[in-house]
């Protein structure tokens, strides 16, 4: 049976997870509040929808809480990060992935319920210290 995931926010980091994803056989439903950046994965998720993710009654209608693991890769608006979180929390989604934007979003992030909080800028500029740092082989 195919993995299935929600992506909510389609942003570079969003955009390349739905693409990894897809490209790993595995069911994505793409959720975006820009009707522009729904077009643009509209041939590349299974599902690409036009949605407010911090608007309970849509994301229950959308059925998230059957999806085994939900990405919140909204980077800006973090009040919409941390509402769009609490609410799939209520929802009872098993695993939750969240982008922070800086440490205070993560803190709080962590403290109402995000299975895995990822801050992609840092994390990668830590990795790549690290492979510079260590000898022959560079995988980054
Ligand atoms: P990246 O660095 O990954 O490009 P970013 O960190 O700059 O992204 P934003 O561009 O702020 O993040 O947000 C990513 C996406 O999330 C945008 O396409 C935006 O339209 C979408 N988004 C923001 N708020 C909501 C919301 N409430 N519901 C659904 N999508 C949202």
């Amino acid at each position: 049976m195919k993995k299935e995931f929600v992506v909510i926010g389609l942003g570079r980091f969003g955009g390349s997870i739905v693409r990894e994803l897809m490209s790993l056989g595995a069911h994505v439903m793409a959720i975006d509040n820009s009707s522009e950046r729904v077009d643009e994965f509209a041939s590349i998720a299974t599902q690409a929808v036009i949605a407010n993710s911090t608007d309970e009654s849509v994301l229950t209608s959308l059925g998230i809480r059957n999806f085994e693991h939900v990405i919140v890769a909204i980077g800006e608006d973090i009040q919409a990060s941390i509402l769009t979180t609490i609410i799939l929390k209520e929802l009872g989604v098993a695993q939750i992935t969240v982008k922070a934007q800086n440490d205070y979003h993560e803190k709080v992030l962590r403290k109402i319920g995000a299975d895995v909080v990822v801050h992609p800028e840092r994390d990668m500029g830590i990795r790549i210290a690290n492979n510079m740092m260590s000898n022959t082989v560079l995988d980054y």
